[in-house]
């Protein structure tokens, strides 16, 4: 499967990922959230600015 980068217009390519999974770009490497799976390619979107540490 593979997906734009909705940053840098890189396509970038996966092996098998799934919906909200995060990835990151490997032309600019910004984190990126799997929005939607197609048969042969996902839509990519900006991830929200997240902290690691999760409070729950
Ligand atoms: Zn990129």
């Amino acid at each position: 499967m593979r997906g734009i980068c909705p940053i840098c217009d890189a396509v970038l390519g996966f092996g098998d990922v799934e919906e909200a999974e995060v990835v990151v770009c490997s032309g600019c490497g910004t984190r990126l959230v799997v929005e939607e799976v197609k048969e042969s390619e996902v839509v990519l979107t900006e991830a929200p600015e997240v902290e690691e540490d999760w409070g729950e």
